[in-house]
């Protein structure tokens, strides 16, 4: 990068503020995905003010500019494959205010998820979207992707709590969206517009988020089944009583057998398994419970069991949530790659599209994962394969392309909380067809010159997903 324009960017946010040595830069070229980038300059703003500075000098010299929160992104969402500058939000993790009277909070983008739950909990409230990531996962992320979790089925998503923010345009504009209130009828949603935009449309630099009340008690029930279409089916069948839980995590054999090996077996021995939470309370919560064991039962489970106990319900969530990491033990050699990993669909097409990817998998000869947020319709899948291998990504590549046509063919979409990033873009642009000349007409609207998280979404280049990985064998790697 131009000197003069180091220079520039040095004025506005001190010596301690950038850096663009060779290591540190490297170390912001990645995110959680499979992609990799490398920019010339990460740039760590400290105020509103500051990065409408920056913008203005980006604009200014058409420099790329693509903000980040916590780098936990599985869709390479974060990754600056045009190089430029990284903005790292990481210095603006204030919680600025908490109001329980008006059932919110103002906090800054780079404030981490689980220090924000952190902070209501004194207050007896929280934010419920609950992402596996927590603990890292910052909210500019979060609102950027629209992130979610296991809670989605009752709570709902990130985009259901933001009541409004400010962010800074391309040009360095500061806009303030949306109201501290619960209701907003006037005009425009433009902070709902922000929710899911990956750093393309601006930059986050405040947000106001609706709270909830902590459930006053809760209860956990784990049933095996003998196969994920009869565990899909329970899925359906549970939420037709109606009974909406708190969530309910389906996972198939290989996630089973992936968990149970690396964390020595807590989970039962089964083709597939419903983990249900409920929660509220107490005696709504012991009603529910029996629902949820007698409808499993029915739907032909072989085992429920069932607690009401905090250190069990902990200990079978961390099971759950050990799924990604444990993949990668299952077989030596090999590692879970985030390719298809967060499909949606409607909840009565989950035995269907369990099915299909099953099938689609074999036909591929890959190792497929499946396991997910079932009662919302969110599943993920992730591949287990030798990251050394051409052949295999190939393979992968393919079977991923298949997943997502079944998915879009069931009436589902290719991501439902991770976003589109690099690694859905090709098929998101298939499935909103009729939607993406409105979306290339609000990006040139908002960024003219294309410098904010260029090359994504809509904009991805490459012909199939296999962009520039961080793998060795990968040849369109970037140096
Ligand atoms: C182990 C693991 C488990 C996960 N589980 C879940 C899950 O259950 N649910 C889920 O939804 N996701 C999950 N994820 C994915 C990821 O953690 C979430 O999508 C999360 O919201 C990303 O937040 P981040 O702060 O890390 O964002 P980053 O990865 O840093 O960035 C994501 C996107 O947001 C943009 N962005 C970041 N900050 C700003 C800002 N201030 N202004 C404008 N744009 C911004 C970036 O440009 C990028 O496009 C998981 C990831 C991992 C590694």
């Amino acid at each position: 990068m131009d000197q003069s324009i180091v220079a520039l960017i040095a004025a506005i946010v001190g010596e301690d503020g950038y850096s663009t040595s060779k290591a540190r830069t490297y170390t912001y070229g990645f995110d959680a995905s499979i992609y990799r980038g490398q920019p010339d300059i990460v740039v760590q703003p400290r105020t509103t003010e500051q990065v409408s500075e920056l913008m203005k000098v980006a604009n200014e010299n058409l420099i790329p500019v693509v903000p980040r929160g916590g780098g936990t992104g599985l869709c390479g969402s974060a990754v600056p494959i045009k190089g430029g500058m990284v903005l790292d939000m990481s210095r603006m993790d204030g919680v600025e205010r908490i109001s329980v009277a008006d059932l919110l909070c103002v906090v800054q983008p780079g404030v981490v998820y689980d220090d924000l739950n952190k902070a209501l909990a004194p207050y007896g409230f929280f934010f419920p979207p609950t992402p596996g990531s927590g603990e890292a996962c910052q909210i500019g992320g979060m609102v950027a992707l629209n992130a979610s979790g296991m809670r989605a089925i009752k709570y709902g998503a990130t985009r259901d709590y933001v009541l409004g923010m400010t962010f800074v345009k391309a040009n360095g504009e500061i806009v303030q969206a949306g109201t501290g209130t619960l209701k907003d009828s006037s005009g425009y949603q433009l902070a709902r517009l922000m929710v899911a935009s990956e750093g393309t449309l601006g930059v986050i630099t405040e947000v106001i988020l609706k709270i909830s009340p902590k459930p006053k008690s809760s209860a956990m029930a784990l049933a095996a089944f003998p196969g994920p279409e009869q565990a899909g089916e329970f899925v359906a069948a549970l939420i037709a009583e109606p009974l909406i839980p708190s969530s309910l995590e389906l996972m198939d054999s290989v996630s089973i057998n992936a968990v149970n090996q690396a964390l020595g077996g807590p989970l039962p021995d089964c083709q597939a398994l419903c983990m249900v939470e409920v929660d509220g309370d107490p005696m709504i919560v012991d009603k529910e419970l029996a629902v949820v064991k007698e409808v499993a039962e029915r739907q032909g489970a072989t085992t429920v069991e069932t607690t009401h106990d905090k250190v069990q319900m902990a200990a079978w969530s961390k099971s759950r949530q050990a799924v990604m990491t444990s993949l990668s033990s299952l077989r030596p050699g090999h590692s879970s790659v985030s390719l298809a990993d967060d499909m949606v669909l409607p909840v009565s097409r989950i035995p269907e599209a369990v099915k299909a990817y099953q099938a689609i998998a074999e036909r591929n000869g890959v190792t497929v994962a499946t396991y997910g947020h079932a009662a919302d319709g969110n599943l993920h899948t992730k591949m287990l394969i030798d990251p050394r291998s051409e052949e295999q990504w190939l393979a992968a590549e393919k079977a991923v392309r298949e997943i997502f046509q079944a998915t879009i063919e069931l009436g589902g979409s290719v991501s439902g909380e991770h976003g589109v990033g690099m690694s859905k873009a090709p098929d998101f642009i298939l499935e909103r067809r009729s939607a993406l000349s409105t979306m290339v007409e609000i990006k040139k609207a908002l960024d003219p010159n294309n410098i904010l998280n260029p090359g994504k979404l809509h904009q991805w280049e490459e012909d199939g997903l296999l962009g520039p990985l961080r793998y060795p064998c990968d040849p369109k790697s970037v140096e």
